[in-house]
């Protein structure tokens, strides 16, 4: 068995998600009774025609622009109360989903788990084949957020996908055969993963890469379509002005760094999510992130706007050479990234037709460019947002509240939004038809300290160097880093946004900068993707494993289904013979781990992914069971080590081990309070050597010493004693507490 397939079975077999689904059935047979041959084929003058083949799904946002609106309407508001189960395909996997469903002539082209591959018959889910690729477990140690993949680009019969470990295949859309593979990440020891959509860009296909709070530099590569050559490569920031720049863009770049800046830190601006390429002006656009430190004080000392953090940049995919750049957040220090979701469109201005790019991006404002000249329409807030009063059309740039935000000044800040974003990567949806864009959108903020004392770089680990804390915390300030505290002042807070955590499907109107509707999902952390149709109807998945579809003029909700699995990725719609369809993936991840949130099903019900799709006259849905109660926490083993052991184990533990193990019941990584006397006993060679990096667990024996590994056993064990002490003092099971937040984790 492969290193992925291990990971991903034990994944699915661990008890924790043994899982029955009732009433599973198949679907009513199609009127097709042979399986569509996968052919893949999509070329330019068949995407510039999207609109005339209404039924297929071509890019993961649809068209070119992805704008994730289906002009369909077979299913509209007046029928989809009669909207029921089509299919299931349940993937063996229990991870993020995050990819939306391409459909072209009948065939699902859609990536699951760290870029596992599946083609299906879009009529009946029958598998027709899937792609396994093998996964170095050691990148998962430089993963902020889940092992999970946004999607595949399908190309003149060729389906790509980049994996977690950083290899972009092209498989043979007939029989999901590699074509070829080539490796995009050329230093292994830093904290590069990759999550993000491959994007077709004329004669190449091109890849960026995540990691900007451990210590990757980020870079986009564009390889040929047919060969995997590499064609070019762009460095989204420079590296040490010492040394030779790549390519010219990045001298005027370094311009805005300290020539001191802290280089040995990768300086991050991942490219980890959004790209989209406009065939009519052969501009490839790509989102960038952060950096690490996140403390612009700590990496560029001197100051200056670090570009190209946090900026959309266009680029001529012939020549990878730049054409514009916006730099959204100069100086950005709070994570907001400039990678969620860039769609093209054009839109009427001032009585003036424009071809527009449209982002609305971590920060809370919604962004308008020309997408030719790159030059700023607007900038409005789509949400609650104090880190900058506005944003000066003229010259681009924000009015940044330093008093409000800037928590290099020594004092702490509670800005908003967090770095859970306004808006993260689930996709919106722009309709042509209202002329609203539906944004998944969380309201949260986020309380800024900065340590005392240098940032010492950790390498391929998380390099954040700031303390971290949400406003939910506030009500509990003992569980805030006591540089946090201060923040609680009731009369400060009278101040400020609302600190109660909440998210909402807004549609927001792009022309006249106002939220039109508003519905409340069920936690912060519910802000799934959204696809809205010609049929007048905006769809959105729930961590709490509802889909909805709501009226796309008011919001009103007019059709629920109960999935019982949480849902995150956005769904698309498509006909086959007639027949509409929406389909989706299940199963949350991605960021924040939510599972541990009582509001999310997986939390009752497990995180059995699975890909489904619903039609007209549709059946029940498989829902699945309950879990089983949590198997008592049997006698942990004797502590071992000193007082002082456990809370160096502690702090060594958050730094290194907390984002996977959140050690709460039931996530989907081991709760380690429930490990085994076996386990214990072989912790050593686990953490340090590596005996289960078959399953995902990464081996620490170049950056963790083997002292160190005991002060975390002797940690955990402290965990396990007290979780078990109080399940024996009769409670019923032992009641996980929520997992501290961590630092700069998102
Ligand atoms: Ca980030």
């Amino acid at each position: 068995m492969s290193n992925s397939k291990r990971l991903l079975a034990s994944a699915a077999l661990a008890a924790v998600f043994a899982l029955v689904l009732v009433g599973c059935k198949k679907a009513p047979d199609s009127a097709q009774a042979v399986a569509p041959v996968p052919t893949g084929k999509l070329d330019r003058a068949r995407l510039l025609a999207v609109d005339s083949e209404p039924g297929a799904w071509l890019t993961s946002g649809r068209d070119f622009g992805k704008t994730h609106y289906s002009p369909l309407e077979l299913i509209n508001q007046q029928n989809v109360g009669k909207l029921g189960f089509a299919w299931q395909y349940e993937t063996g996997t229990a991870r993020g989903m995050e990819a939306t469903p391409v459909v072209i002539d009948g065939v699902m082209y859609v990536s699951g788990v760290v870029g596992r591959v599946y083609a299906l018959d879009a009529a009946t889910g029958k598998l027709l084949w899937k792609f396994e690729p093998q996964v170095d477990a050691k990148v998962n140690r430089g993963a902020c957020c889940d092992m999970v993949n946004r999607g595949v680009a399908v190309w003149n019969g060729k389906v790509y996908v980049a994996a977690f470990d950083g290899i972009l295949y092209a498989l043979n859309a007939g029989d999901g055969k590699i074509a070829w593979q080539v490796q995009t990440i050329d230093d292994k020891q830093r904290g590069y993963s990759v999550t993000g959509a491959p994007q077709i860009a004329g004669k190449v296909v091109v890849i960026g890469n995540g990691g900007a709070e451990f210590d990757a530099r980020g870079y986009v590569t564009a390889y040929d379509l047919e060969t995997g050559k590499q064609a070019w490569r762009f460095y989204t920031v420079p590296g040490d002005p010492k040394k030779p720049f790549e390519h010219p863009e990045l001298e005027q770049a370094a311009k805005t760094w300290d020539p001191d800046s802290r280089w040995e830190f990768g300086m991050g601006g991942t490219a980890w999510d959004s790209m989209v390429y406009d065939p009519e002006l052969n501009l490839l656009y790509v989102g960038t992130g952060n950096a690490a430190p996140w403390n612009r004080s700590k990496r560029s000392p001197k100051g200056g706007d670090n570009l190209f953090l946090s900026s959309i940049l266009a680029v001529n995919p012939d020549t990878g050479r730049l054409v514009w750049h916006y730099q959204e957040v100069p100086g950005e220090q709070w994570d907001y990234t400039a990678t969620q979701h860039i769609m093209l469109s054009t839109l009427t201005l001032n009585g003036v037709e424009r071809k527009v790019l449209m982002q609305a991006p971590k920060n809370g404002f919604f962004y308008i460019l020309d997408r030719k000249t790159g030059e700023l329409l607007s900038a409005e807030k789509y949400a609650a947002a104090n880190w900058a009063t506005h944003v000066d059309l003229k010259t681009g740039r924000p009015a940044e509240d330093k008093a409000a935000a800037d928590y290099g000044d020594g004092k702490p800040k509670l800005v908003f939004p967090s770095p859970i974003g306004a808006h993260n990567w689930n996709p919106m949806s722009y309709s042509t038809k209202t002329g609203l864009v539906y944004i998944p959108t969380a309201h949260v903020g986020a309380l800024y300290a900065n340590p005392p004392g240098r940032a010492e770089w950790l390498p391929g680990r998380m390099n954040t160097n700031v303390q971290v804390g949400f406003s939910f915390q506030l009500g509990q300030p003992a569980s805030l880093p006591p540089a946090l505290r201060p923040l609680a002042d009731p009369k400060f807070l009278k101040t400020m946004p609302d600190v109660t955590p909440s998210a909402a499907l807004k549609a927001w109107d792009p022309v006249n900068h106002k939220v039109v509707w508003s519905v409340p999902n069920s936690s912060f952390m519910d802000h799934g993707g959204v696809l809205s149709t010609g049929g007048g109807l905006v769809v959105q998945g729930g961590l709490d494993g509802k889909l909805r579809v709501f009226a796309d003029s008011d919001g009103k909700l007019l059709k629920e289904i109960d999935v019982g699995t949480a849902m995150i990725a956005a769904p698309s719609t498509y006909t086959v013979n007639g027949v509409q369809y929406l389909a989706i993936l299940a199963g949350s991840g991605g960021g924040g781990w939510s599972s541990w949130l009582p509001q999310n099903i997986a939390s009752k019900k497990g995180n059995a992914n699975r890909i489904l799709a619903f039609r007209l006259d549709g059946g029940a849905t498989p829902v699945p069971a309950d879990l089983p109660p949590p198997a008592p926490i049997s006698e942990p083993p004797a502590q071992v080590g000193t007082a002082a052991d456990i809370a160096a184990g502690g702090g060594t533990f958050t730094a290194n081990c907390s984002g996977c193990h959140t050690n709460a019941w039931p996530a989907p990584i081991p709760d380690l309070r429930r490990t085994s006397a076996a386990t214990h006993a072989a912790f050593k060679e686990i953490v340090l050597r590596g005996a289960l990096q078959a399953r995902g667990m990464p081996r620490f024996d170049d950056v963790l010493s083997e002292k160190q590994i005991e002060q975390v056993q002797a940690y955990i064990i402290s965990l396990a004693r007290q979780a078990y002490a109080e399940q024996q003092k009769g409670a019923a099971a032992a009641a996980p507490a929520a997992p501290a937040m961590k630092e700069g984790h998102l």
